[in-house]
């Protein structure tokens, strides 16, 4: 089990966003939700969401300016748009802004799962379908058991090493800053300012689990003034 995936479902007609709420509950994700366009915006901006539902119709600000702002701060935030409205002109314009997918209304609760679970793979954060992690020759994780094995020493981590371990997985690509690991695997809103040092503490557990020497390692690399890069062959 990683952790749950944080969804904000943005909608002002109560019967609508208390059945999406009860949906994806159900379906096993953490949902929060706003009633109109500005506490939308103010709660997507904290970065704390996996992925946003936001309606088009909003009173305050509409969902196309909403979708807007968080881009301009956030570019990669995985947003699906949600409208009655359903002319061509209004899907070029929600995608154009950036909204990775767009599901008219009515939608079939089914289909609109189906989409948020499209877009959340795509994302790399959500419905991870591994089970295993590879590093090198010599590192295997099993996630959801919380072990693994270095050559032939038996490994075991906590749920949060796990995370912060599958995090920087999914962007072995770059490296990966303490306020990121903090805003998206303790869930801290963005810009608090929190101690960072509880990163490091993680990181320095984790490397004398994974690495053969954790004072000069291989796979969980410092990238100066950048943060953490996992390094996986
Ligand atoms: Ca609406």
């Amino acid at each position: 089990m990683q952790r749950k995936i944080r969804i904000l479902i943005v909608e002002d007609e109560e019967a609508i966003r208390n059945g999406l709420m009860d949906v994806f509950v159900f379906h096993g994700y953490e949902v929060d939700c706003a009633a109109d366009g500005r506490e939308g915006l103010q709660k997507a901006c904290s970065g704390i969401f996996d992925l946003v539902l936001l309606d088009v119709m909003l009173p305050g600000m509409d969902g196309f300016e909403v979708c807007n702002r968080v881009r301009a701060i956030d570019r990669d935030q995985p947003i699906i748009m949600l409208t009655a409205r359903t002319s061509d002109d209004d899907i070029i314009q929600g995608l154009s802004l950036g909204a990775d997918d767009y599901v008219a209304k009515p939608f079939s609760v089914a289909q609109l799962v189906l989409r948020v679970q499209a877009v959340l793979r795509r994302s790399q954060i959500g419905v991870a379908n591994e089970t295993r992690l590879f590093l090198g020759n010599d590192v295997e994780v099993d996630i959801a058991n919380l072990s693994g094995r270095r050559g032939t020493e038996a490994l075991s981590f906590t749920r949060r090493e796990m995370d912060i371990l599958q995090y920087l997985h999914a962007n072995s690509q770059r490296p990966v800053s303490r306020d990121e690991l903090l805003n998206k695997v303790w869930g801290y809103a963005k810009g608090l300012d929190m101690e960072t040092r509880t990163v490091d503490i993680h990181i320095a557990k984790l490397r004398r689990k994974i690495e053969r020497e954790p004072a000069a390692p291989r796979y969980l690399t410092t990238v100066r003034g950048a943060g953490y890069r996992l390094l996986t062959d």
